[in-house]
């Protein structure tokens, strides 16, 4: 079972990477973007840490809603509003149980992810952070196991939008001249799911 304790860490464990990352993703978006990625990022998911240790929930819901609330609050751009409606979506189909298995996180961010599809308008092949969402939580299952194959699953996707041309987000107006860079947005939902499963893993 997962508590609430296991998704602060996860999410600490997110703006860990993310702070790390943050120059590798700010310069996937100077190929195909605005530049400005990593310190979005960084910024947002120093702001969620920073909540999350300040006036901890509860429950795994109340948890996630609490930080895409802070997301949707710190980061200006695309990125923002997409991973606060992940996480808030996410974290509203948890409902308010103390506890939750595997098997509902899967569930759960399936619909989360469902909400950035609809928000956004993108779909698989687009170049967006769905192309390594999608795969991910297809891979999610009953058991915490599962999130490793999630993980690999994520990079895989990241990976392969390398070749895509981009159709949706800042990346679409540079046309043919996206093809050949991986999209920033699905390397860090790659590290999203990398937390996740490094989190489970202990
Ligand atoms: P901005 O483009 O406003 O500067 P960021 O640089 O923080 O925002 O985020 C860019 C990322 O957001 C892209 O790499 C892409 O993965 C994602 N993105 C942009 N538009 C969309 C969309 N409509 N649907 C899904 N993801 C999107
Ligand atoms: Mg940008
Ligand atoms: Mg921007």
């Amino acid at each position: 079972m997962l508590d609430a304790e296991f998704f602060r860490r996860w999410l600490a464990a997110v703006a860990v990477s993310v702070d790390r990352e943050a120059d590798r993703l700010t310069e996937l978006d100077s190929a195909i973007g605005d530049a400005d990625h990593g310190s979005n990022l960084k910024r947002g998911f120093t702001a969620v840490a920073a909540v999350l240790e300040k006036e901890p929930p509860a429950t795994p819901g109340a948890v996630l809603m609490l930080a895409g609330r802070q997301l949707v609050s710190t980061v200006g751009g695309a990125s923002g509003p997409l991973y606060g409606t992940l996480l808030r979506r996410t974290g509203k189909a948890l409902g308010d149980d103390a506890e939750v298995t595997p098997g509902q996180l899967a569930e759960a961010l399936r619909t989360g992810v469902a909400a950035v599809a609809q928000l956004g308008g993108a779909k698989a092949g687009d170049k967006t952070m769905l192309d390594a969402l999608e795969p991910a939580v297809a891979a999610l299952g009953d058991s915490t196991e599962s999130f490793a194959a999630a993980r690999e699953a994520a990079e895989q996707g990241a990976s392969d939008t390398v070749p895509l041309q981009a159709r949706k987000g800042r990346a679409s107006y540079l046309g043919e001249r996206s093809i050949g860079h991986q999209d920033p947005g699905a390397t860090s939902s790659a590290l999203l799911l990398a937390a996740l499963a490094d989190t489970a893993e202990g």
